[in-house]
């Protein structure tokens, strides 16, 4: 095929200077009047040969040309594979690497001092910022002022991790003051007046509450990650605080717990859901009452920071002596907001440093709702079974009982700070040491001054001090 191509092309470079000089030739002819006839037939055959060689390249290009042009869409198309191929070869492997976030600021936490509650705010990294609790309803002020203070505009996860008040009582006004991003809280209603205020506040906003579950991420960056540890789906407990949203917060090679309230059943099945439970900082469950941070859960947490967020002198005894002998026992330093303020965490490279912030009048700020609280027992007698804040009941029938899994074999009495502790009951108007026989449907622990000063007199049967 090439051949004949070839031979057409030398012909019809033959014929044409043929075809040339006959042309001439026929010209000189005719000018000259000479006979024209053999120039004519040099003319003649020239044109033949010509046209025969260009017939013959013709039809071989054309075959050329029609046999290439598949080949060459083929290399086009194979080209453009690889173009499509090669970014993606090297990105399949990495396909669980997740998304990069730009790191604008230093990571913060701080657990801020509330009096007794829980209410932390994170500053994340990556610029968004994360609420977990907003203390009583009487540090909401306090609270409010503070994210102010650090100049929070929205906070991009708020999280009320269970319905009681000394977690969700600040929220309502929280939310009426920022910008929200998302709120999350537990699968599990309350009838309180407080419950009531953070619905309506939510409702009030427009925003629609998630109810995560254990194994949810709420972030998930490389990197930068905010993990749902509890409370799992299938909880039937009358305790609320077993439905406590468990955070954990990972960044880079620091990792932060967040328990809210979480007992001993909640921290069983986070050790049955075999999470990742290691943390460098554990804000220890349920502000430091022996009924959470088990022997076992607090093995797989292995921290080596532990921050107690209580208040000063509070009602219940927390944090209570059992738990932080166990936390000492294991060289783990603790830090706690009643006595140290409000404790700010900051991961910078890597580096973690830990300050603090006296909070301005502490007690005047904390005292009059207590006081309120304590009467409200009194009062309230007829028709209420649980307190504002639904915990007294359940932690002080707890008292001197073992914990469930045997983790605290004695705990000791309620750290009282020098205030001898008797206990009431909702119905009764006498007051009783902790062992009476009169306080097996309800114990609530009062100061003996506090008692003495709203009417309540001394049991004859236990003798309780007077
Ligand atoms: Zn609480
Ligand atoms: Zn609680």
């Amino acid at each position: 095929m090439l051949l004949s191509g070839d031979i057409g092309l030398f012909i019809s470079f033959l014929g044409i200077p043929f075809l040339t000089f006959s042309l001439v030739d026929l010209t000189k002819a005719k000018k000259n009047n000479k006979p024209m006839k053999a120039a004519a037939t040099t003319l003649i055959i020239s044109l033949i040969a010509t046209s025969v060689g260009f017939a013959m390249i013709e039809p071989e290009e054309n075959d050329v040309a029609e046999k290439e042009t598949p080949a060459a869409i083929e290399k086009v198309e194979e080209k453009t594979e690889e173009i499509k191929t090669k970014p993606e070869k090297p990105k399949e492997p990495e396909k669980p690497k997740k998304e990069q976030f730009e790191k604008v600021r230093d990571l913060k936490v701080h657990y801020i001092d509330v009096g007794q509650g829980d209410s932390i705010l994170v500053q994340l990294p990556n610029g968004e910022t994360a609420l977990i609790d907003g203390g009583p309803e009487s540090s909401s002020q306090t609270v409010l002022n503070y994210l102010k203070e650090q100049n929070v505009e929205k906070i991009d996860y708020l999280v009320a991790t269970h319905p009681h008040e000394d977690h969700i009582g600040g929220l309502p006004i929280v939310i009426q003051n920022f910008e929200i991003g998302n709120i999350y809280m537990p699968d599990k209603t309350h009838t309180t007046k407080t419950f009531e205020n953070l619905m309506s506040a939510i409702q009030n906003k427009g925003i629609k509450f998630k109810t995560p579950i254990a194994g949810d991420m709420l972030l998930d960056k490389e990197g930068l990650n905010l993990t749902v540890l509890a409370p799992e789906t299938n909880i039937n407990d009358d305790n609320l605080n077993n439905y406590s949203i468990v955070l954990k917060l990972n960044y880079k090679d620091n990792s932060f717990l967040f328990t809210g309230d979480a007992e001993t059943e909640a921290e069983q099945n986070m050790l049955n859901g075999n999470y990742d439970l290691k943390s460098d900082i554990l804000k220890v469950g349920h502000h430091g009452s022996y009924s959470s941070t088990t022997n076992k859960f607090l093995e797989k947490v292995n921290p080596e920071y532990a921050i107690i967020s209580c208040g000063a002198e509070n009602k219940y005894g927390y944090p209570h002596q059992a738990i932080i002998d166990k936390l000492e026992a294991k060289g783990i330093q603790i830090y706690r907001t009643d006595k140290d303020g409000t404790i700010i965490i900051a991961v910078d490279n890597e580096e973690i440093k830990i300050d603090f912030k006296k909070t301005a009048k502490p007690k005047k700020e904390n005292a009059p709702p207590k006081e309120e609280k304590q009467s409200s027992y009194k009062n309230s007698q007829p028709n209420q079974s649980v307190n504002s804040n639904g915990e007294s009941n359940k932690n002080s029938s707890n008292s001197g009982n073992t914990s469930s899994n045997g983790a605290v074999s004695k705990p000791k009495p309620p750290a009282t700070d020098g205030v001898e502790e008797v206990y009431i009951t909702n119905t009764g108007s006498k007051y009783h040491r902790g062992n009476c026989r009169h306080l097996k449907k309800s114990k609530i622990p009062i100061s003996l001054k506090k008692a003495k000063s709203q009417g309540f007199t001394p049991c004859k049967v236990c003798g309780p001090p007077q």
